[in-house]
């Protein structure tokens, strides 16, 4: 069985396949060699600006297009951003992300911008934005101001995608991923998983994803969050073994890359998420919220950590 690239429709196909335990003993060997299996890299992320978005993704409660109890919030100050962001450092994350419910940022922001990125980064802490679309000087003044990462994600496969996002197509978002990857920012990307998707479907994310110009260094693997008021509300609930299938077939595909548990994580036993870290997931959002739904409490996370013996990665990667 081909357990490395180029990867190829039959070959992505012959992962999902395999018997549980062979697919999971071979993503852990691959995040062995790769990574220390005890450490993880956590990540905090604010909404900066929250709500009245005017794209209709599916699963969004921020989407304007939806009535759902979500909080609406204009673009944050650069001091309750800097306070934040100190918080998040307080509490052991290593970076931190920004997100900001917008089809694209406008030009006036990025004073603002350019701004958090530094104190942010003045901080000790590593900066990601997520702002939607970006055009090409608009990538240039990011990459001027030091950003780390920029995250977009392509959230499912180029054929479902239209089921999920009308008010954009999916080479919209491979166009921005193409801009900010040929800059000095790296890449985030990842989806959801849990939308109706069909295992062709999850295939074909995975084949977008690693057949991207300059494929992710951090790779956000969500579970739906099913929010009350958007048009995902009933969809059946994911099996937590399928999530955890995901994660081991993204550790195989990038050996190197952070893959990150997200949104979803509230759902999710601990026995889930210890599956998931054993088949490779080494990074996951921390902090009480995730944008607008909730996330794990810090001290239930701390107690996590404590029980699977995984340490917080410190600033500097740790090489094995
Ligand atoms: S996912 Fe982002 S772009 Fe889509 S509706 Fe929500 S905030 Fe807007």
């Amino acid at each position: 069985m081909q357990l490395i690239g180029p990867w190829h429709q039959d070959s992505v196909r012959a992962l999902f396949d395999l018997p549980f335990n062979d697919l999971l003993f071979q993503a852990h060997l691959m995040h062995r060699k790769n990574f220390n299996p005890n450490e993880i890299q956590v990540s905090t992320l604010l909404s900066i600006k929250t709500g009245l978005c005017p794209e209709d993704c599916k699963y969004c409660p921020q989407s304007v297009h939806y009535k759902t109890p979500a909080e609406k919030k204009a673009l944050m100050s650069i001091d309750s951003i800097v306070a934040a962001a100190k918080k998040a450092k307080a509490t052991g994350a290593t970076r931190f992300c920004m997100g900001a419910g917008w089809r694209s940022p406008k030009d006036r922001d990025f004073d603002l911008l350019a701004k958090a990125i530094q104190k942010v980064k003045e901080l000790g802490l590593e900066s990601c934005l997520t702002l939607g679309m970006l055009k090409d000087d608009q990538v240039k003044k990011l990459e001027d101001a030091g950003l780390d990462y920029y995250n977009h994600n392509i959230d499912t496969s180029p054929e479902y995608y239209k089921e999920i996002i009308s008010t954009r197509k999916f080479e919209d978002r491979i166009d921005t991923l193409q801009k900010v990857g040929q800059s000095k920012i790296k890449v985030c990307c990842g989806g959801i998983m849990g939308m109706g998707e069909s295992i062709e479907d999850r295939v074909n994310f995975l084949l977008t994803l690693a057949n991207l110009e300059t494929p992710p260094e951090s790779i956000p693997i969500n579970m739906l969050i099913r929010v009350p008021g958007t048009p995902l509300a009933d969809t059946p609930a994911l099996d937590p073994l399928d999530f955890v299938r995901m994660i081991a077939i993204t550790r195989i595909m990038f050996p190197s890359s952070y893959v990150r548990l997200s949104a979803g994580r509230n759902e999710m036993s601990e026995s889930t998420q210890a599956l998931c870290f054993f088949a490779g997931a080494n990074s996951i959002h921390y902090g009480e919220k995730l944008l607008t739904t909730d996330c794990p409490a810090p001290e239930a996370d701390e107690q996590m950590f404590a029980k699977l013996g995984l340490r917080k990665r410190s600033q500097q990667p740790v090489t094995v």
